[in-house]
């Protein structure tokens, strides 16, 4: 079975084509950084035109990249939500009036049911992931602790109380002025901060690691104590850049610290709950940063009687893709469970409701 999926929730414009045996024959994804650098965030006009231009020639790459013709795709998927409801009318319109045309079934994907299954695409079958298993979703518009007892039940342990991981990471890159060029802010600050000695990481205070024993993430304390000390030093341009350096690295550090403590009271609400978790899967766009990924794997490694595997895609699939659309769908496309071409969009949408059509 060949699915065609279209994402279009947030800056990227991406088509993917995917079949049943896990096989990504492409995956197109139009990135829109450049356009936001000035504003600091996604500026939601500027994105809906610039996935209008993108759509008709990332379709076209996608078939042309996987040598397929329209008529060799078996169904269409697309992001039902959540995201910008102007930016997913994008992705739903296409998807919704070529699976028309075509007369080929329809599925409606959660975004973020999506990145917590892409491992389920990528690993090996020795690697994959076992239900239940805990998941750590980090991206822009997200911060999620979750349990998956199955493809489609997730139930939500921890969520943020003011900021998203990502969105913090993004201010600071802004802050401290790094240049994102394509490979966006959170990169940016990753790469920028590769090069910290201890020195430079003893030049700037001891940064907060907030909301200690709550199943509940907080990054605003964190990055107004990063603004804070930026603002008493008069101004990003006094800094020394090893200074600078250290920020990067001390804010890393202190937002994954937080991440490590969830996911310490996660496994221990699951040990009172009685399941047994092998496996942790983080993903999202956050969940590309190296240092995150072995200290994840580290302190898991670590855990209780019994080592927990931390699973994750591949960096380029821990940002937003369609290949990730298509795997979330193909699920419901073996089952023959479809959606109308009337479907609605759902920018909000709890990972807690995926049953709700
Ligand atoms: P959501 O998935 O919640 O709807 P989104 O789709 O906009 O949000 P993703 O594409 O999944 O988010 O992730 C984008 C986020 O990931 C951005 O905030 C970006 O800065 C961050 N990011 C990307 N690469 C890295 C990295 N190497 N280190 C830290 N953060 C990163
Ligand atoms: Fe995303």
């Amino acid at each position: 079975f060949t699915v065609l999926a279209f994402e279009s929730s947030a800056d990227d414009t991406a088509v993917a084509i995917v079949n049943s045996e896990r096989q990504i024959l492409s995956n197109v994804v139009r990135k829109q950084h450049a356009l936001h650098e000035g504003y600091g965030g996604i500026h939601p006009k500027i994105a809906i035109e610039a996935h209008q231009r993108n759509m008709p020639l990332a379709v076209q790459q996608a078939l042309q990249e996987a040598r397929t013709s329209v008529n060799d795709i078996d169904g269409i998927a697309f992001t039902r939500g959540p995201g910008i409801g102007g930016c997913l009318s994008v992705g739903s319109n296409a998807a919704k009036s070529l699976a028309a045309a075509l007369g080929k079934p329809l599925v409606g994907v959660h975004h973020m049911q999506a990145h917590a299954l892409t491992p389920l695409l990528t690993c090996s079958t020795e690697e994959a992931p076992v239900f239940p298993f805990l998941t750590l979703l980090v991206s822009g518009g997200h911060t999620l602790l979750l349990v998956a007892t199955s493809r489609s039940e997730f139930k939500i342990l921890g969520t943020t109380l003011d900021e998203s991981i990502g969105r913090t990471f993004d201010k600071i890159s802004r802050l401290l002025e790094l240049k994102w060029s394509n490979r966006g802010p959170g990169a940016a600050l990753e790469e920028f901060a590769l090069q910290t000695t201890q020195q430079d990481l003893e030049s700037v205070p001891a940064l907060p690691r907030p909301m200690p024993k709550r199943l509940a993430f907080s990054f605003s304390a964190l990055h107004s104590a990063v603004e804070r000390f930026v603002y008493n030093q008069g101004g990003i341009g006094n800094i020394a850049m090893s200074t600078r350096r250290g920020l990067a690295m001390g804010f890393q550090n202190s937002a994954i610290a937080q991440l490590e403590e969830k996911l310490g009271l996660g496994m221990d609400w699951c040990a009172r709950e009685n399941l047994n978790i092998r496996h942790v899967v983080v993903s999202g766009g956050v969940a590309s940063n190296q240092l995150l990924r072995t200290r994840l794997s580290t302190f898991l490694n670590n855990w209780g009687d019994h080592p927990i595997c931390l699973v994750y895609p591949p960096v380029a699939l821990c940002t937003d893709n369609a290949a990730m659309i298509a795997w979330a769908a193909m699920y419901r496309f073996l089952d023959n469970d479809f959606d109308d071409y009337t479907i609605d969009l759902r920018p909000e949408w709890s990972l807690e409701n995926l049953q709700l059509h």
